[in-house]
């Protein structure tokens, strides 16, 4: 298996964020991962459709991408070991804002948006909800095939936070499929004349219209100055405290 080191991902600086407590979503070292060859292109295609999207419907251009990293010391068997795993923490943007991934909470359509691209090219992404160790980063690798298993935590979940924060559905959000997911997901491929998820090719276009669907919500709900109006005192027209 041929190993090579990459610099960037779509022409964007990867970053490693973590060198000190204070450069996590800010900043970080310039850094050059061993990375399968395989998984690289796949990353690189991947990364390619996320800065697209981000521009395009999000309205944000990615400068630098930041990663918690891909290898990891020592002979463990997991992915990381394999070099065939990659850890998305943030991005910085053109305009000088950012994202980092623990967020999710604050702003969950951006979340969601840069999630479902992530699943169109990854059968395993393990995100927020997934358990504490994966809130403030995004794991993915190509440890399986592009694939909706209802009996995989992370998949469910993925659609229940998307039916709840995306489409403002009212949906327990437990990671388990049972009869309310069930009726609520296929309500959502009805609306979209999506078929059933067995179908890799119907998954992934579910896949695509979340994606468009929550990064465009994202560009309608942050950023603009003008939404915030500031409330002042009635009698001497002071400005309150938020
Ligand atoms: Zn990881």
């Amino acid at each position: 298996m041929t190993d090579i080191r990459i610099d960037d991902l779509a022409g964007k600086p990867l970053l490693y964020d973590r060198s000190a407590p204070g450069h996590y979503g800010t900043g970080g070292v310039p850094t050059r991962p061993f990375i399968n060859q395989t998984f690289a292109s796949e990353c690189e295609d991947c990364f390619v459709e996320l800065c697209r999207r981000l521009k395009d419907d999000a309205g944000l251009e990615v400068d630098k991408i930041l990663t918690g990293g891909v290898s990891r010391a020592g002979s463990g068997s997991s992915l990381h070991h394999q070099n065939r795993a990659f850890d998305l923490d943030g991005f910085l943007f053109a305009d000088g804002t950012n994202w980092v991934a623990d967020t999710f909470p604050q702003r969950p359509q951006l979340y969601l948006g840069i999630e479902a691209v992530l699943r169109k090219h990854f059968g395993t992404v393990l995100s927020y909800d997934y358990n504490r160790a994966h809130q403030d980063h995004f794991h993915f690798d190509n440890g399986t095939a592009v694939k909706f298993k209802s009996a995989a935590k992370s998949h469910v979940i993925f659609l229940q936070n998307a039916i709840a924060l995306v489409y403002q559905m009212p949906i327990g959000r437990d990671g388990v499929w049972g009869p309310q997911t069930d009726r609520e997901v296929k309500a959502l491929r009805d609306r979209f004349g999506i078929g059933a998820l067995s179908s890799v090719s119907n998954w992934t276009a579910l896949l695509d219209q979340i994606a468009k669907d929550a990064m465009e919500q994202e560009r309608g709900t942050v950023g603009d100055p003008e939404d915030f109006e500031p409330e002042t005192c009635p009698c001497c027209g002071q400005l309150l405290p938020s």
